[in-house]
């Protein structure tokens, strides 16, 4: 048999050479992204075109060619104008440390296939946990993302709060979750999942300035348990994602406690602020949560995917897919912490704790207060800027990095106010210098930005800010 194509690809020579140029040009980029020699954050093609460039490099593209033009063709989010969604920039070394990830290839299922990074990830999440307030009987993982994380601190408050064993025996009462209207979807998802249904997704609506209205829990409550719905846990946003508002972390803490409910944290954004001496206070509170999921690949400058979720009582975090009832009683001493995978949803996972700890060992933990710190000043900073634009209005004064923004007029309609702001958004998408995004908030459309890059200046707003009128002119102007 020809094993010439397996010789060519484990070749040691071929991945050196391969390696120090794919160095170098991700060097070369950083350099141009950063230093804004390059001012595009992405080439935007519409989604068949680009299809049809890459169906067409496969067959006749150079291969030489082939990581300038991923390159190319992506966005940089190391571009200080990219200010859309919540992913970071990466911090460079973590891109070397996803390559030994990706190199490596331990499982991290079993401790055997991982031994470092299991060990590794037993001091990263004791710091995390350290940070959010929870004492040495907390204990915490990681795992592939936001959502999956979600869902398994749910399963989690199932297991704990439920009286019958509805993961051998499933379930015939109905059950539910409280959770904020401006919550990130993935609750709902999870909620749905777990065959919770509509019904057992309890909404609670926001304030007028997008908290969860906890004034309104003793009633919700009530109301579903006239409903037969046994609620067994309560979710905070911190912050939600559309507007970036936190809700009132102590508050659902005490109505949690007093109900005897799970509280769960999803932090996903902005758990990270517990890092964050300026901004800390934002998360009070988050230290009477049952458990706590926080992104590194948003705040912590960490590559997707690495989300550590974090349990009070470290207990529950083992119980979650344990397959016994018992298995609470198992000793401390026996815990096996190092067998990850009785603990998360996944089997297989990437070896993300590298990515914490040598963030940690090179920087310290100072590096993730400054990064924080840094975003969310530029976020008020923004916010000032749009409040002292006469015909600009924001949805909220921002709690964080991210800001909603819009163009208003007295004399245009809710939906011409809507198409403007969304004709706007789409213009600069195309253009590709700045890349924002949008959300409709209560029917109203908004530009959405979040500063996720600390290089990121006012100066960028200011010209963000001209660009966006000078756009509204040629729309509204009388001959146009
Ligand atoms: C991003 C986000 C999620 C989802 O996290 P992923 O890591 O993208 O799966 C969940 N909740 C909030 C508040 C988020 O901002």
């Amino acid at each position: 048999m020809d094993k010439s194509l397996l010789q060519k690809a484990y070749s040691p020579q071929d991945f050196r050479k391969r390696g120090h140029i794919l160095i170098d040009q991700l060097a070369d980029h950083l350099d141009a992204q950063i230093n804004e020699e390059s001012t595009a954050t992405l080439d935007w093609h519409i989604p068949e075109d680009e299809r049809a460039f890459w169906n067409d490099f496969l067959e006749n593209g150079d291969e030489n060619e082939l990581f300038a033009q991923i390159l190319k063709r992506t966005t940089s989010v190391h571009n200080p104008k990219c200010i859309g969604h919540q992913v970071t920039p990466t911090a460079p070394i973590t891109a070397l440390t996803a390559m030994m990830s990706g190199f490596l290839n331990n499982g991290m299922a079993i401790y055997e296939m991982g031994m470092a990074p299991s060990a590794m990830e037993r001091i990263i999440t004791d710091l995390v946990c350290k940070k959010i307030g929870y004492n040495s009987d907390s204990r915490g993982f990681l795992t592939s993302g936001g959502t999956l994380a979600n869902l398994t601190a749910i399963l989690s408050a199932r297991k704990a709060k439920v009286q019958n064993d509805i993961w051998n025996e499933g379930h015939e009462q109905s059950l539910g979750i409280m959770v904020s209207e401006e919550a990130h979807y993935c609750v709902d998802r999870a909620a749905k999942i777990m065959g919770l249904g509509e019904k057992g997704i309890i909404k609670i609506p926001a304030t007028e300035d997008f908290k969860m209205n906890t004034s309104t829990l003793e009633s919700e409550l009530e109301k579903a348990s006239a409903n037969n719905i046994e609620v067994f846990a309560i979710v905070g946003s911190a912050p939600s994602t559309a507007t970036g508002v936190y809700d009132d972390l102590t508050a659902i803490a005490n109505f949690a406690q007093k109900h005897d409910l799970w509280f769960h944290v999803d932090g996903a954004h902005g758990g990270a602020a517990i890092f964050s001496e300026k901004y800390k206070y934002t998360v009070a509170g988050i230290d009477q949560a049952d458990s706590v999921a926080i992104d590194g690949h948003k705040m912590m400058m960490l590559p997707t995917i690495t989300t550590a979720l974090l349990f009070k009582d470290g207990n529950h975090s083992h119980a979650t897919f344990s397959q016994k009832a018992d298995y609470l009683l198992v000793q401390s001493d026996d815990e096996d912490w190092y067998n990850k995978a009785k603990r998360t949803f996944e089997c297989t996972k990437t070896m993300m704790s590298i990515h914490w700890y040598t963030m940690l060992k090179t920087y310290g933990e100072g590096i993730f207060d400054e990064y924080v710190t840094q975003l969310y000043d530029l976020g008020k900073a923004f916010g000032n800027l749009v409040q002292n634009e006469p015909n600009f209005e924001l949805a909220i004064e921002p709690n964080s990095n991210i800001i909603c923004f819009r163009y208003v007029d007295a004399n245009l309609n809710l939906n011409t106010l809507n198409d403007l702001n969304a004709n706007i958004r789409q213009q600069l998408l195309e253009e590709g210098e700045f890349y924002i995004v949008q959300t409709k908030l209560r029917g109203v459309h908004y530009l959405r930005c979040t500063v996720m890059n600390p290089f990121t200046t006012e100066e960028h707003f200011r010209v963000l800010l001209k660009k966006v009128k000078e756009k509204l002119e040629a729309i509204l102007s009388p001959n146009n």
